[in-house]
């Protein structure tokens, strides 16, 4: 398994020498150990980047960055099948989930359609001739976006090769440079990427550096230090908010991709049997990921059929061992997370809401930290279980009275990071669409993903967007010039 940092070009182990374990979550085995980074670490980091974006011509080489990234997909794509085994060991995910968004979608694109931007980008645009103080001057204007600078970029557990390479690809794309931190139960993932790009690319020294800690406030250095320009962050919204008064001292801007507690809308006019026998793929993953549907409206008059497809769904759900095909479900991360995920469902139970299937841990799994697929009924909206991110496969059925209400209890969320609605009618399926306050939104089943397509959420789900054009200019500063016409 791979241990090392990466620092200004080498792979390094952290400078006192410490190192800490990698847990496989279903086997409850210590599967390694990576460098344990310290802040002397990761200033050492932030200094090699901030000298490789002010020394270097990285910023400005646009051939020299498309070289790379292409180069960056090679060495990954040469290992991929070693990266699916880090991910289904360190992150308890199943096979399955890594031939789509865990692994093999993320690499078809998230590095490659930046790299293929460079050359279509609009770094510059003209916004003509103008009188512009009205004093019978004439002048030339421009517009030009630059790279940003320094990156810090911080990401969780659940999904890490797909948020690491949807930030890493723009981040180089754009000209910049950047220190990465990888979620302590992640680190090996992160330490094979670190050796594949020291190893097998041409990336200059400096200009991606990676250090994994155990201790999640060695992040703090990248959240403070005047030598980073902007902070991407990907994780919890209390963290969140966190990183964002951190980065305040030094008014450093932030990009934050953060919880969800998202809601699916069955209106009315759709089979509410047919659309509720998959309620259970919102527990693929043990639940762990950000935009999963978590909150399932469905009309009051048909609410009892609805509970019974969903319940239904969940009998017949395959889950254990996440290296057996058959499961779209593992464990959950850590025993942390599970210890978390049961609390919230016990606190389900105290306000009142009924377990219809699940509840607890399967009696049938002897080692991982799993959670049974778990429905309630009878959930009211103002229920903790329905307000808070659980980030397990815990699901709730919520009766609305008509199509307004569907949409109030939608948006009655701190969050709005995703979504779906369902209906007989397109049309009417796009005007909720409409209405819903979140970034993402599925009509109909309709995906909405990939590198092209901005990604984030309004509220506390986050600010700025990933992917899309929306998620290039972010890692960009914007120049306005004049001379004279
Ligand atoms: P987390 O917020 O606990 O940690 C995320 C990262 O931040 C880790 O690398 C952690 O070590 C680091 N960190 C923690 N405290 C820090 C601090 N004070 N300064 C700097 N860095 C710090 O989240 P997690 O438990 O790893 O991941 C789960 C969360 O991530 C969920 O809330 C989930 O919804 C969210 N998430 C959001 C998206 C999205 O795109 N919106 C995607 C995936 C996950």
């Amino acid at each position: 398994m791979d241990q090392k940092l990466l620092i200004d070009g080498k792979l390094v182990d952290a400078e006192n020498g410490a190192l800490f374990d990698n847990v496989n979550p279903a086997t409850e085995e210590v599967i390694g150990q990576v460098a344990n980074g310290s802040r002397a670490d990761m200033e050492a980091a932030v200094a090699a980047a901030r000298r490789a974006f002010d020394t270097t011509d990285w910023s400005t080489n646009h051939a020299l960055r498309k070289e790379c990234l292409h180069q960056l997909q090679a060495a990954i794509e040469s290992e991929q099948e070693e990266f699916r085994q880090d991910l289904i060991a360190e992150v308890g995910c199943p096979l399955l989930i890594t031939y789509g968004p865990q692994l093999d979608a993320p690499l078809r694109e998230a590095l490659t359609w930046p790299a293929e931007m460079i050359d279509r980008f609009e770094w510059r645009r003209s916004i003509g001739e103008a009188d512009a103080m009205g004093v019978g001057y004439q002048t030339e204007r421009e517009v030009w976006k630059e790279p940003l600078g320094v990156i810090g970029v911080i990401v969780p557990w659940n999904f890490p090769m797909e948020i690491t390479l949807n930030k890493l690809g723009p981040v180089l794309a754009m000209g910049n440079t950047c220190v990465l931190k990888p979620a302590p139960d992640t680190s090996a993932t992160a330490a094979r990427l670190g050796r594949l790009i020291a190893e097998k690319t041409d990336i200059p020294a400096g200009v991606v550096n990676i250090v994994s800690s155990q201790d999640h406030l060695t992040g703090e250095v990248l959240t403070t230090s005047p030598d980073v320009d902007l902070v991407a962050f990907t994780g919890s919204s209390a963290t969140g908010k966190r990183i964002m008064e951190a980065a305040a001292s030094t008014l450093k801007p932030v990009f934050l991709e953060l919880g969800g507690k998202s809601a699916n809308i069955y209106l009315d006019d759709v089979d509410i049997s047919q659309a509720l026998a998959s309620a259970v793929t919102s527990c693929m993953h043990g639940g762990q990921g950000c935009a999963i549907p978590t909150r399932l409206l469905v009309p009051r008059d048909r609410y009892d059929e609805a509970a019974a497809a969903a319940t239904e769904s969940f009998a017949n759900w395959n889950y254990g061992d996440p290296t057996d095909a058959n499961n779209l479900q593992g464990p959950q991360v850590s025993k942390k997370q599970q210890d978390r995920v049961l609390g919230y469902i016990q606190k389900g139970i105290d306000e009142g809401a009924r377990v219809a299937i699940g509840g607890g841990v399967p009696s049938h799994l002897e080692t991982g930290y799993y959670v049974e697929p778990t429905l309630f009924v009878d959930v009211d909206n103002s229920m903790t279980i329905a307000q808070e991110e659980i980030f397990g496969p815990v699901i709730c059925v919520i009766a609305y009275e008509d199509e307004e209400d569907a949409i109030r209890i939608a948006n009655d969320s701190d969050f709005g990071l995703s979504g779906n609605v369902f209906s007989g009618d397109l049309e009417r399926g796009k005007r909720v669409a409409a209405r819903i306050r979140a970034g993402t939104i599925g009509v109909n089943g309709g995906v909405w993903y990939g590198a092209d397509a901005p990604f984030g959420g309004y509220k506390n789900s986050g600010i700025g967007r990933q992917c899309g054009i929306e998620g290039l200019e972010i890692f960009t500063e914007t120049k306005t010039v004049g001379w004279p016409a």
